[in-house]
């Protein structure tokens, strides 16, 4: 385990990556998780929008929580606190503002992504990335690391063993 000092970040999304199908539209009536999913899932109404909870993607965020230090890189905000811990058994985190940041021509979490991470190494997962993510982490210094998802399967096995690998091998890649 690293020492905390010198642990990276790790942004979290949540649409599309701890909620599975929800892409910023909710779950759709008559979707189902995919075995590849796989694990548990809790269906919930939350503000009145229906989720598809993977539990599964809970069990991975504590796995990798003694090897970054974790933040919420989601819309949800603050309202990610009020939900997530109870459900899935992570801490309370840090979260981005991302509101009236909007910018045509980057991603809108990018803006405060990078002011929140300064020079530090980071790690970052979400469904929706964009070339101007790619683009920004390519001429970042700090390693920089962004993990893709799929929003009908969420965060998966292999994007915690990568993200794992990446904390443990001094941000190595591959
Ligand atoms: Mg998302």
């Amino acid at each position: 385990m690293q020492k905390p000092s010198e642990k990276p970040l790790l942004g979290i999304d949540i649409d599309g990556v701890i909620s599975i199908f929800a892409d910023g539209a909710g779950l759709q009536p008559g979707t189902e998780p995919t075995a590849r999913a796989g694990g548990r899932f809790e269906y919930l109404l939350i503000d009145g929008i229906p989720h598809c909870i993977s539990l599964a993607a809970g069990e991975r965020i504590r796995r990798l929580e003694p090897h970054f230090e974790l933040f919420w890189a989601s819309g949800w905000e603050d309202r990610a606190n009020d939900h997530l811990p109870n459900l899935i058994g992570v801490p309370e985190l840090p979260h981005l503002e991302l509101d009236g940041k909007p910018d045509d021509e980057e991603h809108w979490k990018l803006g405060p992504i990078a002011e929140y991470a300064g020079n530090r190494p980071l790690a970052w997962i979400d469904d929706n990335f964009d070339q101007t993510c790619f683009d920004w982490a390519a001429r970042r210094e700090a390693p920089t690391l962004l993990v893709p998802t799929e929003p009908e399967h969420g965060f998966e096995e292999a994007q915690a063993e990568v993200l794992l690998q990446w904390a443990l091998k001094g941000f190595l890649r591959g």
